[in-house]
């Protein structure tokens, strides 16, 4: 690996998967104008071009009617799942002032991800609680915030960390709590193959870190969630 040219900032270096020297990008079809959403982009997207060349590759019958608009349509989905690097919590986290100092939770926030190992499909839903240290938040802002920052490759650890990490750095409350409960296809579909295990991860900050109380208020209003009826 040493040898082979720079490696990447996760410390890998692509030459180290057999053939890739041999991989060149495919030329870009005029006709495609993909593009990602993201502003200022420009660029042709050589995505769609580049899972036909997967699809090509595992033998598929790319000919297929089937198969017409999927490089496209498989293109918007990485797109749609990897928007989250783009996301500006400063933006989408509107705040006002309040006086209030008790604990506010918003639960039962779903959402999907995607695992960075596999590439498959996580979900769940995402709990959040704050005590404010002087400014509250737009309550559709909460949902927002976690599903932009989950759509991106990132472990569901690492997910509930970059969450209330944003949370804590906008709002500035005196401390956050941040659950989530997933199920994950690589487990359900692939290898052990459990469809029912789920893993809940946590990530406290602030006055949540420091006294446990507020820990047992959090997983109180959270079970208390599902008893909300309107
Ligand atoms: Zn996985």
């Amino acid at each position: 690996m040493e040898a082979n040219g720079k490696a990447n900032g996760n410390g890998h270096d692509l030459a180290e998967f057999a053939g890739i020297e041999a991989f060149t990008l495919p030329r870009i079809d005029p006709k495609l104008n993909l593009l990602n959403g993201s502003k200022g982009v420009q660029q042709q997207d050589r995505l769609p071009a580049i899972i036909a060349m997967l699809l090509k590759e595992l033998g598929l019958e790319i000919q297929s009617e089937h198969f017409r608009d999927t490089p496209k349509r498989v293109a918007r989905f990485y797109r749609e799942f990897t928007r989250g690097y783009g996301a500006k919590p400063a933006e989408i986290l509107k705040t006002f002032p309040s006086s209030n100092q008790e604990l506010i939770v918003v639960s039962d926030v779903e959402f999907f991800s995607l695992c960075p190992h596999h590439l498959l499909i996580y979900g769940g839903r995402v709990h959040l609680g704050y005590v404010p240290g002087g400014r509250i938040v737009g309550v559709s802002k909460i949902p927002r915030l976690i599903q932009e920052l989950a759509a991106r490759a990132v472990v569901q650890e690492d997910l509930v960390a970059d969450i209330a990490d944003a949370f804590m750095s906008v709002v500035k409350p005196l401390g956050c709590a941040v659950t989530a409960v997933g199920k994950h296809d690589c487990v359900a579909a692939r290898g052990v193959r459990c469809p029912e295990a789920s893993m809940t991860t946590v990530a406290l900050r602030g006055i949540f870190s420091e006294d446990e109380n507020y820990v047992q208020r959090f997983n109180r209003a959270i079970g208390q969630g599902h008893e909300c009826v309107r």
